[in-house]
């Protein structure tokens, strides 16, 4: 319910359903340790610099949908870097640890350097610096590791489906090839842009094939390869369950070939289940969005290319911070209406996935990936 004083500000943009913040009449200021109604922190925050992209991966921005017809955000509808500046650090004062920028594809952003160099200098309320970190499709990787590395990038995440040729080009429906993400990657490596990770989406029947191969090329390197359940993420991909290959299953699969183990998680809240070799020669990964929820942790946030802060990958809607950052509102203000929105999160999709398939909301409509980030 809004109080007396709440402000109420129009909404901008239609594109997804977003409510515009209400700014508590009265605030605390932040503790760094914002929990929401399970008890989660804050801890991560994820940045979509651009909901374009040069790739047209069939789970995330199907040709079909995203085609020139297609009507991308204007410029002026996307965050400023000083406005995302000014908003990261009114979320790291409530325990951000970690920014990830991602898209859409980050590096097409123009000058994204800059934004990354204005995030390498914010301090978390204990005087650290942030882990800072971007996920690419690797495209234009190569080009950009020293300016990225000089600007106080920590490390990359670079997305690869496959090593063969041919199914790389059909999966990133851009014809683009394998080799140049490969370049990108070794690049990141020497400019010391790591632990580097390398993601790959293993879809059944499109690139399942391809996970011993994958798993091979990456062994006794220090890169994590991570394996990832297909999601239902979106209203596009027309995502099917039997395109799900269960990390078990893939798991399953590496052990015929390589024997591994289980590890110990790093930190709380960690996406991936680790592994390694039993050998030695390195550590892989797997992220079972689909087969088995990790909700019970989930400590991120996203802030979409044009402000809207969602809390969950599957939320339907958002929080439009935009409105505040562009309003004539203070910090304190602003920064009291993200506690607020935390500690009004109860979202855990994963978990209840199976009840919210078969129970559709009428009219509501997920956020796409893209417009997100992963
Ligand atoms: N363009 C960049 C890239 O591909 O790395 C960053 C944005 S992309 C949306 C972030 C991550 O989301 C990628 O690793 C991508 O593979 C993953 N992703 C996108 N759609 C997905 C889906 N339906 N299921 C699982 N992962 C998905
Ligand atoms: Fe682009 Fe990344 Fe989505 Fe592929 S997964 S279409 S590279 S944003
Ligand atoms: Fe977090 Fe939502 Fe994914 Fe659960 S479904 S882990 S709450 S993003």
């Amino acid at each position: 319910m809004r109080g007396m004083s709440d402000k109420v500000i129009p909404l901008a943009d239609h594109r997804y359903a977003a409510t515009v913040p209400v700014i508590p009449a009265f605030a605390a200021p932040a503790s760094g340790r914002a929990l929401d109604r399970l008890d989660r922190p804050l801890r991560d925050l994820r940045i979509s610099v651009t909901d374009r992209c040069n790739f047209r991966c069939g789970y995330c921005m199907p040709k079909e949908v995203f085609d020139k017809n297609y009507q991308f955000l204007p410029h002026s509808s996307l965050l400023s870097f000083e406005e995302i500046e000014r908003v990261a650090r009114l979320f790291v004062s409530h325990g951000v640890h970690k920014i990830r920028l991602t898209g859409g594809e980050p590096l097409l952003r123009k000058n994204l350097e800059v934004l990354v160099e204005m995030l390498a200098k914010l301090r978390t309320p204990e005087g650290e610096a942030l882990d800072l970190t971007l996920t690419t499709n690797g495209s234009v990787l190569a080009k950009k590791v020293h300016a990225l590395k000089d600007a106080g990038l920590k490390r990359v995440t670079v997305s690869l489906d496959a090593l063969d040729d041919a199914i790389f080009r059909r999966m990133n429906d851009a014809d683009f090839p394998v080799a140049d993400v490969l370049r990108g990657i070794e690049a990141a490596e020497r400019v010391g842009l790591g632990p580097i990770k390398v993601n790959m989406v293993v879809q059944r029947g499109t690139n399942d094939h391809e996970i011993v191969s994958m798993a091979r090329h990456f062994k006794g390197t220090p890169i994590v390869l991570r394996f990832i359940e297909y999601m239902d993420v979106g209203a596009t991909n027309g995502w099917r369950m039997d395109e799900v290959m269960p990390s078990s299953e893939v798991l399953a699969r590496i052990a015929q070939t390589f024997p591994i183990e289980a590890m110990a998680s790093n930190d709380v809240g960690e996406t991936a289940a680790r592994w390694r070799y039993r050998d030695g020669s390195g550590e892989i990964g797997v992220i079972s969005s689909v087969t088995q929820a990790f909700c019970h942790d989930c400590n991120r946030a996203r802030l979409s290319t044009e402000g809207k802060l969602f809390l969950c990958l599957f939320a339907t809607h958002g929080h439009d911070l935009r409105a505040l950052l562009r309003g004539n509102f203070s910090d304190p203000q602003i920064s009291a209406a993200i506690s607020h929105i935390w500690q009004g999160r109860d979202d855990r999709y994963s978990e209840l996935r199976g009840e919210l398939q078969a129970a559709p909301v009428p009219g509501e409509r997920r956020v796409e990936m893209h417009y997100i980030g992963g």
